[in-house]
Protein backbone atom coordinates (compact mmCIF):
# COMPACT_ATOMS: atom_id res chain seq x y z
CA UNK A 1 0.00 0.00 0.00
CA UNK A 2 0.99 3.30 -1.39
CA UNK A 3 1.66 5.94 1.84
CA UNK A 4 -0.89 8.94 1.71
CA UNK A 5 0.63 12.10 0.41
CA UNK A 6 -0.84 13.68 3.46
CA UNK A 7 1.73 11.20 5.16
CA UNK A 8 4.60 12.31 3.06
CA UNK A 9 4.05 9.44 0.16
CA UNK A 10 4.29 10.53 -3.12
CA UNK A 11 0.89 11.93 -4.57
CA UNK A 12 -1.48 10.37 -7.27
CA UNK A 13 -1.52 13.06 -9.40
CA UNK A 14 2.41 15.46 -9.37
CA UNK A 15 3.68 16.03 -12.55
CA UNK A 16 0.16 17.58 -14.44
CA UNK A 17 -1.02 20.79 -13.99
CA UNK A 18 -5.13 21.42 -13.37
CA UNK A 19 -6.82 23.77 -16.04
CA UNK A 20 -7.24 27.28 -14.98
CA UNK A 21 -10.01 29.00 -14.53
CA UNK A 22 -11.29 31.63 -15.70
CA UNK A 23 -10.24 30.65 -19.59
CA UNK A 24 -9.70 34.12 -21.24
CA UNK A 25 -7.32 35.18 -24.61
CA UNK A 26 -6.58 37.99 -26.76
CA UNK A 27 -10.24 38.27 -27.58
CA UNK A 28 -11.16 39.28 -23.73
CA UNK A 29 -8.14 41.56 -23.60
CA UNK A 30 -9.96 43.35 -26.55
CA UNK A 31 -12.69 43.50 -25.58
CA UNK A 32 -11.76 45.09 -22.48
CA UNK A 33 -9.29 47.45 -24.13
CA UNK A 34 -12.47 48.67 -26.39
CA UNK A 35 -14.34 49.07 -23.81
CA UNK A 36 -11.19 51.30 -21.58
CA UNK A 37 -10.58 53.02 -25.10
CA UNK A 38 -14.48 54.09 -25.20
CA UNK A 39 -14.17 56.17 -22.25
CA UNK A 40 -17.47 55.15 -20.80
CA UNK A 41 -16.96 52.79 -18.11
CA UNK A 42 -20.29 52.87 -16.27
CA UNK A 43 -24.26 53.10 -17.05
CA UNK A 44 -24.20 56.41 -15.36
CA UNK A 45 -22.25 58.55 -18.08
CA UNK A 46 -22.98 60.07 -21.53
CA UNK A 47 -23.48 57.03 -24.22
CA UNK A 48 -20.99 57.12 -27.09
CA UNK A 49 -23.67 56.75 -29.40
CA UNK A 50 -23.29 52.83 -29.09
CA UNK A 51 -25.81 50.52 -26.46
CA UNK A 52 -24.37 50.27 -23.02
CA UNK A 53 -22.41 47.10 -22.51
CA UNK A 54 -23.99 46.28 -19.42
CA UNK A 55 -27.27 46.67 -21.33
CA UNK A 56 -25.87 44.70 -24.33
CA UNK A 57 -25.34 41.72 -21.88
CA UNK A 58 -28.33 41.69 -20.01
CA UNK A 59 -29.91 41.40 -23.63
CA UNK A 60 -27.87 38.46 -24.11
CA UNK A 61 -28.50 36.82 -20.88
CA UNK A 62 -32.08 37.27 -21.80
CA UNK A 63 -32.07 35.39 -25.12
CA UNK A 64 -29.40 32.72 -23.93
CA UNK A 65 -32.69 32.07 -20.81
CA UNK A 66 -35.38 32.60 -23.23
CA UNK A 67 -37.01 35.34 -20.94
CA UNK A 68 -37.90 38.83 -22.17
CA UNK A 69 -35.90 40.75 -19.28
CA UNK A 70 -32.77 40.88 -18.01
CA UNK A 71 -30.81 43.67 -15.39
CA UNK A 72 -27.27 43.76 -14.89
CA UNK A 73 -26.10 44.26 -11.36
CA UNK A 74 -23.06 43.90 -9.74
CA UNK A 75 -22.83 41.15 -7.56
CA UNK A 76 -25.32 38.09 -7.46
CA UNK A 77 -25.60 39.27 -3.46
CA UNK A 78 -27.45 42.58 -5.18
CA UNK A 79 -29.30 40.68 -7.81
CA UNK A 80 -30.82 38.95 -4.69
CA UNK A 81 -31.54 42.22 -2.87
CA UNK A 82 -33.17 44.01 -6.45
CA UNK A 83 -35.17 40.59 -6.78
CA UNK A 84 -36.84 40.79 -3.01
CA UNK A 85 -37.20 44.08 -3.26
CA UNK A 86 -38.96 44.13 -6.51
CA UNK A 87 -41.66 41.86 -5.38
CA UNK A 88 -42.03 44.64 -2.28
CA UNK A 89 -40.08 42.04 0.45
CA UNK A 90 -40.27 44.14 3.64
CA UNK A 91 -40.32 44.53 7.16
CA UNK A 92 -42.90 41.54 8.71
CA UNK A 93 -42.18 39.62 6.34
CA UNK A 94 -40.63 36.15 6.07
CA UNK A 95 -38.57 35.00 3.65
CA UNK A 96 -37.75 30.60 2.88
CA UNK A 97 -34.55 29.94 2.14
CA UNK A 98 -32.34 26.75 2.20
CA UNK A 99 -30.18 26.34 5.22
CA UNK A 100 -27.60 24.69 2.45
CA UNK A 101 -26.32 27.34 0.58
CA UNK A 102 -23.87 30.41 0.28
CA UNK A 103 -24.76 32.85 2.88
CA UNK A 104 -26.01 35.67 0.25
CA UNK A 105 -29.28 34.67 -0.12
CA UNK A 106 -30.13 35.19 3.77
CA UNK A 107 -28.20 38.03 3.80
CA UNK A 108 -30.47 39.50 1.07
CA UNK A 109 -33.64 38.96 3.03
CA UNK A 110 -31.99 40.52 6.02
CA UNK A 111 -30.73 43.92 3.81
CA UNK A 112 -35.25 44.37 3.11
CA UNK A 113 -35.20 44.13 6.60
CA UNK A 114 -37.46 40.56 6.86
CA UNK A 115 -36.54 37.44 8.48
CA UNK A 116 -34.80 34.85 6.54
CA UNK A 117 -35.95 31.35 7.59
CA UNK A 118 -33.93 28.80 6.83
CA UNK A 119 -35.30 25.18 6.14
CA UNK A 120 -33.68 21.44 5.75
CA UNK A 121 -32.80 20.22 2.80
CA UNK A 122 -32.35 16.86 0.62
CA UNK A 123 -28.98 14.73 2.28
CA UNK A 124 -28.56 13.44 -1.05
CA UNK A 125 -28.54 16.92 -3.21
CA UNK A 126 -27.99 19.65 -0.60
CA UNK A 127 -31.25 21.36 -1.95
CA UNK A 128 -34.56 22.49 -0.50
CA UNK A 129 -37.36 20.19 -1.74
CA UNK A 130 -41.02 20.94 -1.78
CA UNK A 131 -41.73 19.10 1.85
CA UNK A 132 -39.21 21.46 3.41
CA UNK A 133 -40.12 24.36 1.57
CA UNK A 134 -44.52 24.11 2.38
CA UNK A 135 -42.93 23.27 6.26
CA UNK A 136 -41.41 26.91 6.30
CA UNK A 137 -45.03 28.89 5.01
CA UNK A 138 -46.63 31.29 7.24
CA UNK A 139 -48.66 33.77 6.62
CA UNK A 140 -46.47 35.98 7.13
CA UNK A 141 -44.19 34.33 4.05
CA UNK A 142 -43.37 36.90 1.14
CA UNK A 143 -41.05 34.56 -1.03
CA UNK A 144 -39.37 31.42 -1.21
CA UNK A 145 -35.66 31.08 -2.14
CA UNK A 146 -34.76 27.89 -3.79
CA UNK A 147 -30.99 27.51 -4.96
CA UNK A 148 -30.14 24.64 -7.33
CA UNK A 149 -26.65 23.55 -5.66
CA UNK A 150 -23.28 22.90 -6.94
CA UNK A 151 -24.45 21.01 -9.83
CA UNK A 152 -27.89 19.84 -9.73
CA UNK A 153 -31.25 21.53 -9.90
CA UNK A 154 -34.07 21.27 -6.87
CA UNK A 155 -37.57 19.76 -7.32
CA UNK A 156 -38.92 22.89 -9.60
CA UNK A 157 -41.91 21.09 -10.18
CA UNK A 158 -42.82 20.19 -6.49
CA UNK A 159 -41.81 23.46 -5.19
CA UNK A 160 -43.85 25.47 -7.82
CA UNK A 161 -46.48 23.56 -6.83
CA UNK A 162 -46.19 24.32 -3.19
CA UNK A 163 -45.45 27.94 -3.98
CA UNK A 164 -48.31 28.36 -6.24
CA UNK A 165 -50.69 27.27 -4.12
CA UNK A 166 -50.17 29.26 -1.56
CA UNK A 167 -49.35 32.16 -4.04
CA UNK A 168 -46.06 33.31 -3.01
CA UNK A 169 -43.80 34.22 -5.57
CA UNK A 170 -40.58 31.70 -5.95
CA UNK A 171 -36.87 33.30 -6.39
CA UNK A 172 -34.30 31.18 -7.88
CA UNK A 173 -31.23 31.32 -6.78
CA UNK A 174 -29.31 30.47 -10.30
CA UNK A 175 -25.69 31.17 -9.47
CA UNK A 176 -24.49 28.03 -9.24
CA UNK A 177 -26.46 26.69 -12.28
CA UNK A 178 -26.17 29.28 -15.32
CA UNK A 179 -27.05 27.22 -18.49
CA UNK A 180 -28.99 24.61 -16.56
CA UNK A 181 -31.97 22.94 -18.00
CA UNK A 182 -35.42 22.14 -16.47
CA UNK A 183 -37.87 20.54 -19.05
CA UNK A 184 -37.29 22.52 -22.05
CA UNK A 185 -37.05 25.81 -19.95
CA UNK A 186 -33.18 27.64 -18.63
CA UNK A 187 -33.42 27.71 -14.83
CA UNK A 188 -34.49 30.95 -13.46
CA UNK A 189 -37.08 31.40 -16.18
CA UNK A 190 -39.33 29.06 -13.96
CA UNK A 191 -39.78 31.40 -10.93
CA UNK A 192 -41.13 34.48 -11.17
CA UNK A 193 -37.25 35.98 -10.82
CA UNK A 194 -34.19 34.25 -10.89
CA UNK A 195 -30.89 36.02 -10.08
CA UNK A 196 -27.17 34.69 -11.04
CA UNK A 197 -23.66 35.80 -10.17
CA UNK A 198 -20.64 36.20 -12.42
CA UNK A 199 -17.92 36.39 -9.89
CA UNK A 200 -14.70 34.95 -10.55
CA UNK A 201 -15.43 31.36 -9.77
CA UNK A 202 -18.98 31.45 -10.99
CA UNK A 203 -19.30 28.98 -14.66
CA UNK A 204 -19.96 32.48 -16.32
CA UNK A 205 -17.16 34.32 -14.91
CA UNK A 206 -16.91 38.15 -14.88
CA UNK A 207 -14.92 39.35 -11.70
CA UNK A 208 -18.12 40.65 -9.98
CA UNK A 209 -21.32 40.85 -11.37
CA UNK A 210 -25.03 39.69 -11.46
CA UNK A 211 -28.34 39.68 -12.68
CA UNK A 212 -32.28 39.78 -12.33
CA UNK A 213 -33.80 37.68 -15.27
CA UNK A 214 -38.06 37.78 -15.18
CA UNK A 215 -40.84 37.48 -17.74
CA UNK A 216 -42.79 39.97 -15.64
CA UNK A 217 -42.20 43.68 -17.84
CA UNK A 218 -43.37 45.22 -14.28
CA UNK A 219 -40.90 43.35 -12.53
CA UNK A 220 -38.23 44.50 -14.99
CA UNK A 221 -39.38 48.03 -14.35
CA UNK A 222 -39.13 47.68 -10.85
CA UNK A 223 -35.75 46.13 -10.63
CA UNK A 224 -33.85 48.84 -12.80
CA UNK A 225 -34.80 51.33 -10.74
CA UNK A 226 -33.76 49.73 -7.73
CA UNK A 227 -30.16 49.14 -9.09
CA UNK A 228 -29.90 52.50 -10.73
CA UNK A 229 -31.03 55.10 -7.95
CA UNK A 230 -34.25 55.09 -9.38
CA UNK A 231 -33.89 55.34 -13.38
CA UNK A 232 -34.67 53.16 -15.62
CA UNK A 233 -33.61 52.70 -19.23
CA UNK A 234 -34.84 55.33 -22.01
CA UNK A 235 -38.18 53.97 -24.56
CA UNK A 236 -36.01 55.66 -27.17
CA UNK A 237 -32.61 55.21 -28.94
CA UNK A 238 -29.99 57.57 -27.18
CA UNK A 239 -27.84 59.89 -28.98
CA UNK A 240 -23.83 60.21 -28.88
CA UNK A 241 -23.32 62.38 -25.23
CA UNK A 242 -26.73 61.56 -23.83
CA UNK A 243 -27.51 59.35 -20.51
CA UNK A 244 -28.44 56.00 -21.22
CA UNK A 245 -31.19 56.33 -17.76
CA UNK A 246 -34.15 58.53 -17.17
CA UNK A 247 -35.48 59.49 -13.78
CA UNK A 248 -38.04 57.34 -13.38
CA UNK A 249 -38.96 57.73 -9.40
CA UNK A 250 -41.53 54.54 -9.61
CA UNK A 251 -39.50 52.93 -6.51
CA UNK A 252 -36.87 54.25 -4.56
CA UNK A 253 -33.60 52.63 -5.92
CA UNK A 254 -29.81 52.78 -4.93
CA UNK A 255 -26.72 52.28 -6.97
CA UNK A 256 -26.41 48.65 -7.68
CA UNK A 257 -25.13 48.58 -11.31
CA UNK A 258 -23.02 46.34 -13.44
CA UNK A 259 -19.42 48.25 -14.71
CA UNK A 260 -18.91 48.27 -18.32
CA UNK A 261 -15.40 46.75 -17.93
CA UNK A 262 -17.22 43.68 -16.14
CA UNK A 263 -19.61 43.50 -18.96
CA UNK A 264 -17.00 43.64 -21.54
CA UNK A 265 -15.26 40.48 -20.22
CA UNK A 266 -19.09 38.97 -19.68
CA UNK A 267 -19.81 39.41 -23.45
CA UNK A 268 -16.06 37.96 -24.71
CA UNK A 269 -17.07 34.99 -21.94
CA UNK A 270 -20.89 34.11 -22.54
CA UNK A 271 -20.08 32.85 -26.21
CA UNK A 272 -17.59 30.42 -24.80
CA UNK A 273 -20.30 28.77 -22.20
CA UNK A 274 -22.25 26.22 -24.20
CA UNK A 275 -18.86 24.94 -25.33
CA UNK A 276 -17.80 24.69 -21.43
CA UNK A 277 -21.17 23.25 -20.21
CA UNK A 278 -20.17 20.48 -23.18
CA UNK A 279 -16.26 20.08 -21.95
CA UNK A 280 -17.18 19.49 -18.40
CA UNK A 281 -19.95 16.90 -19.01
CA UNK A 282 -17.42 14.57 -21.18
CA UNK A 283 -14.80 14.56 -18.25
CA UNK A 284 -17.60 14.27 -15.84
CA UNK A 285 -18.94 11.11 -18.10
CA UNK A 286 -15.70 9.52 -17.58
CA UNK A 287 -15.50 10.54 -14.00
CA UNK A 288 -18.88 8.93 -13.48
CA UNK A 289 -17.67 5.64 -15.09
CA UNK A 290 -15.17 5.32 -12.97
CA UNK A 291 -17.06 5.86 -9.87
CA UNK A 292 -19.51 3.06 -10.85
CA UNK A 293 -16.55 0.68 -11.25
CA UNK A 294 -14.80 1.89 -7.94
CA UNK A 295 -18.51 1.62 -6.21
CA UNK A 296 -19.30 3.15 -2.83
CA UNK A 297 -19.23 6.69 -4.37
CA UNK A 298 -21.60 8.34 -6.93
CA UNK A 299 -22.49 11.83 -8.32
CA UNK A 300 -25.11 14.01 -6.69
CA UNK A 301 -27.70 12.57 -8.26
CA UNK A 302 -29.49 14.87 -10.70
CA UNK A 303 -33.68 15.00 -11.51
CA UNK A 304 -34.71 13.22 -14.37
CA UNK A 305 -36.55 16.80 -15.42
CA UNK A 306 -33.46 18.59 -15.52
CA UNK A 307 -32.15 17.69 -19.13
CA UNK A 308 -28.99 19.58 -18.51
CA UNK A 309 -27.22 20.50 -15.58
CA UNK A 310 -24.83 23.13 -15.05
CA UNK A 311 -21.30 21.83 -13.28
CA UNK A 312 -19.65 25.09 -10.77
CA UNK A 313 -19.20 22.72 -8.00
CA UNK A 314 -19.06 18.72 -8.56
CA UNK A 315 -20.11 16.80 -5.93
CA UNK A 316 -19.41 12.62 -5.28
CA UNK A 317 -21.42 11.26 -2.43
CA UNK A 318 -19.46 8.51 -0.14
CA UNK A 319 -21.30 5.90 1.51
CA UNK A 320 -21.66 6.34 5.28
CA UNK A 321 -18.33 4.08 6.65
CA UNK A 322 -16.41 4.56 3.97
CA UNK A 323 -13.59 6.30 5.41
CA UNK A 324 -14.09 4.80 8.78
CA UNK A 325 -14.87 7.74 11.35
CA UNK A 326 -12.67 10.27 9.69
CA UNK A 327 -14.65 13.46 8.94
CA UNK A 328 -15.32 14.77 6.10
CA UNK A 329 -13.33 17.54 6.21
CA UNK A 330 -9.99 15.26 6.76
CA UNK A 331 -11.06 12.88 3.78
CA UNK A 332 -10.94 16.10 1.74
CA UNK A 333 -7.48 16.82 2.78
CA UNK A 334 -6.22 13.81 2.02
CA UNK A 335 -7.88 13.66 -1.31
CA UNK A 336 -7.11 16.97 -2.18
CA UNK A 337 -2.88 16.37 -1.26
CA UNK A 338 -3.21 13.08 -3.81
CA UNK A 339 -4.53 15.31 -6.55
CA UNK A 340 -2.32 18.91 -5.88
CA UNK A 341 -6.29 20.19 -6.05
CA UNK A 342 -9.20 21.66 -3.98
CA UNK A 343 -11.36 18.97 -3.06
CA UNK A 344 -13.69 19.82 0.05
CA UNK A 345 -16.78 19.15 2.21
CA UNK A 346 -19.82 21.74 2.08
CA UNK A 347 -20.02 24.61 3.96
CA UNK A 348 -21.22 23.91 7.23
CA UNK A 349 -24.92 24.39 7.42
CA UNK A 350 -25.97 27.86 7.37
CA UNK A 351 -27.75 27.70 10.88
CA UNK A 352 -24.51 27.22 12.67
CA UNK A 353 -21.96 29.19 9.94
CA UNK A 354 -20.02 31.67 11.52
CA UNK A 355 -20.54 33.77 8.45
CA UNK A 356 -24.46 34.32 10.00
CA UNK A 357 -23.78 36.51 12.99
CA UNK A 358 -26.98 39.21 12.23
CA UNK A 359 -26.56 40.35 16.30
CA UNK A 360 -23.02 41.89 14.91
CA UNK A 361 -24.79 44.13 12.84
CA UNK A 362 -27.80 47.01 14.57
CA UNK A 363 -30.18 47.39 11.37
CA UNK A 364 -30.09 43.46 11.12
CA UNK A 365 -30.10 42.44 15.20
CA UNK A 366 -33.55 44.37 15.26
CA UNK A 367 -34.93 41.45 13.20
CA UNK A 368 -32.75 38.91 15.77
CA UNK A 369 -34.59 39.28 17.99
CA UNK A 370 -35.02 35.94 20.58
CA UNK A 371 -38.56 35.20 18.94
CA UNK A 372 -37.19 36.23 15.46
CA UNK A 373 -34.27 33.94 15.68
CA UNK A 374 -35.90 30.84 16.97
CA UNK A 375 -38.34 31.25 13.93
CA UNK A 376 -35.23 31.93 11.62
CA UNK A 377 -32.81 28.88 12.60
CA UNK A 378 -34.67 26.96 15.01
CA UNK A 379 -35.86 23.73 12.84
CA UNK A 380 -34.63 20.57 12.30
CA UNK A 381 -31.61 20.38 9.68
CA UNK A 382 -30.61 16.89 9.42
CA UNK A 383 -30.47 16.73 5.82
CA UNK A 384 -28.47 19.65 5.88
CA UNK A 385 -26.00 18.14 8.67
CA UNK A 386 -26.10 14.56 6.73
CA UNK A 387 -25.35 15.73 2.96
CA UNK A 388 -22.31 18.21 4.90
CA UNK A 389 -20.70 14.74 6.29
CA UNK A 390 -21.00 12.89 2.72
CA UNK A 391 -19.92 14.77 0.17
CA UNK A 392 -16.75 16.07 -1.87
CA UNK A 393 -16.67 19.10 -3.89
CA UNK A 394 -14.44 20.73 -6.28
CA UNK A 395 -14.36 23.51 -8.91
CA UNK A 396 -15.40 22.81 -11.92
CA UNK A 397 -12.43 24.46 -13.75
CA UNK A 398 -10.64 20.68 -12.85
CA UNK A 399 -13.02 19.74 -15.78
CA UNK A 400 -12.07 21.11 -18.28
CA UNK A 401 -8.59 19.66 -18.89
CA UNK A 402 -8.24 16.40 -20.45
CA UNK A 403 -11.04 13.30 -19.96
CA UNK A 404 -8.36 11.03 -18.41
CA UNK A 405 -7.69 13.36 -15.68
CA UNK A 406 -11.19 11.72 -14.20
CA UNK A 407 -8.95 8.69 -13.79
CA UNK A 408 -6.80 10.50 -11.16
CA UNK A 409 -9.52 12.18 -9.26
CA UNK A 410 -10.92 7.96 -8.78
CA UNK A 411 -7.43 6.94 -7.77
CA UNK A 412 -7.18 9.48 -5.23
CA UNK A 413 -10.36 8.43 -4.06
CA UNK A 414 -9.57 4.32 -4.28
CA UNK A 415 -6.33 5.39 -2.17
CA UNK A 416 -7.65 7.10 0.77
CA UNK A 417 -10.43 5.23 0.92
CA UNK A 418 -8.29 1.68 0.66
CA UNK A 419 -5.69 3.57 3.47
CA UNK A 420 -8.61 4.33 6.07
CA UNK A 421 -10.07 0.64 5.57
CA UNK A 422 -6.46 -1.11 6.20
CA UNK A 423 -6.85 1.11 9.53
C1 LIG B 1 -21.97 33.13 -5.34
C2 LIG B 1 -23.34 33.02 -4.81
C3 LIG B 1 -24.10 34.15 -4.49
C4 LIG B 1 -23.53 35.53 -4.38
O1 LIG B 1 -23.01 36.07 -5.51
P1 LIG B 1 -21.94 37.28 -5.42
O2 LIG B 1 -21.80 37.68 -6.84
O3 LIG B 1 -20.69 36.72 -4.85
O4 LIG B 1 -22.52 38.33 -4.57
C5 LIG B 1 -25.42 33.97 -4.15
N1 LIG B 1 -25.96 32.75 -4.08
C6 LIG B 1 -25.26 31.64 -4.35
C7 LIG B 1 -25.94 30.31 -4.28
C8 LIG B 1 -23.92 31.74 -4.70
O5 LIG B 1 -23.23 30.63 -4.96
Amino acid sequence: MSRLAVLGGTPVRHDRAWPRWPQHDAATEQEVVAAIRSGRWAISWPSDGAKARERRFAEEWARYNDVPYCVSVDHGSSALLVALEALDVGPGDEVVVPAMTWVAPVTAVLRCGALPVLVDVDPRTGCATAESVRAGLSERTKAVIVVHLGATVADLDGILAVTEQAGVPLVEDCAQAHGARWRGRAVGALGAVGVFSFQNGKVLAGGEGGAVITKDVELYRRAQQLRADSRRYPDEEVPAGVMELIEAGEVMGANYCMSELSAAVLLDQLPRLDAQHRHREKVAAELERGLAELGGFEPIPVPPQAERRSIYEYGILFEEGTFGAVPATRVAEAVSAELGLAVYPPDAPLNRSLMLRPHTKRRFAEIWTAEGRARAVGRDYSGAEKFAESALLFHHGALLGDPADAADVVAALAKVRDHHAEL
